[in-house]
């Protein structure tokens, strides 16, 4: 059995199925792109995971775990979404405690996470400034720092550099792997981008419709589309 994984869910908003009896199997450390067109249904799976929103039908587990009737901060999951949803009156350093306060940790051993957090995400220098002060990419780096300082199980980014520029985009992307890899985190990282999916990812599960149009390593996706839809969406990255 794989680390983490979902069998037959379904999710449905009042007339419109955004999925049906969907799966996936994904190994611990992995990361997994999941990409596909906007309206496709990328996000409301991931929110489904998170427990965000209910599944219909459908299980979920992590590490021999099955957490899909668990309520979201009990998964064991870190979440970041497109748009760095950091409290604007809190500092850096105050915005990850946060996270940390349902946990029943000293304030000695807050302090120790928070400096160690800081440093892997580069921000040392910043732990008293507020999300106002900093730039959209170092917004984006503390709501990571955010989503992992509870040291998580799974990690599920949302589009995480798509509110960037491109610049910053391309540094932030490479930031996020080396995290990954260093901390071995599984992770699932949303997007429609063709590219950053292809450099980022151990293996891509191309999205349309609400299914899966194949799963695969970069090159046998990009090489060997198996699909009309396959083809085409990979088509469009040059
Ligand atoms: P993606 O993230 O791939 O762009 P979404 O998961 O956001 O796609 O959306 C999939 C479909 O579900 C879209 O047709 C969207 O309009 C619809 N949808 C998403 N959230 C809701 C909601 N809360 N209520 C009704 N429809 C929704
Ligand atoms: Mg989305």
């Amino acid at each position: 059995m794989s680390y983490f994984y979902g069998e037959k869910l379904s999710k449905n908003f009042d007339n419109l199925k955004v999925f049906e009896d969907l799966g996936f199997e994904i190994e611990k450390g992995e990361l997994i792109t999941l990409l596909g067109p906007s309206g496709c249904g990328k996000s409301t799976l991931l929110r489904c995971i998170a427990g965000l929103t209910e599944v219909d039908s459908g299980c979920l587990y992590i590490g021999n775990q099955e957490i899909t009737n668990l309520s979201p901060k009990d998964r064991n999951i870190g979440m970041v979404f497109q748009s760095y949803a950091l409290f604007p009156n809190m500092t850096v350093a105050e915005n990850i405690a946060f996270a940390l306060k349902i946990t029943k940790k000293t304030k000695a051993e807050i302090n120790r996470k928070i400096k160690d957090i800081l440093a892997l995400i580069e921000l040392e220098e910043k732990e008293n400034h507020y999300p106002r002060q900093l730039s959209g990419g170092q917004q984006q780096r503390v709501a990571l720092a955010r989503a992992l300082v509870t040291e998580p199980k799974v990690l599920l980014l949302d589009e995480p550099l798509s509110a960037l520029d491109a610049k910053i985009r391309k540094n932030l992307r490479y930031q996020i792997r080396k995290i990954q890899k260093e901390l071995n985190i599984t992770t699932i990282f949303v997007t429609h981008d063709q590219e950053e999916a292809l450099i980022l990812s151990d293996r891509i599960f191309l999205m349309n419709n609400g299914q899966f149009s194949q799963i695969g390593t970069p090159e046998e996706i990009y090489t060997s589309p198996k699909n009309e839809f396959a083809a085409r969406f990979m088509g469009n990255y040059n």
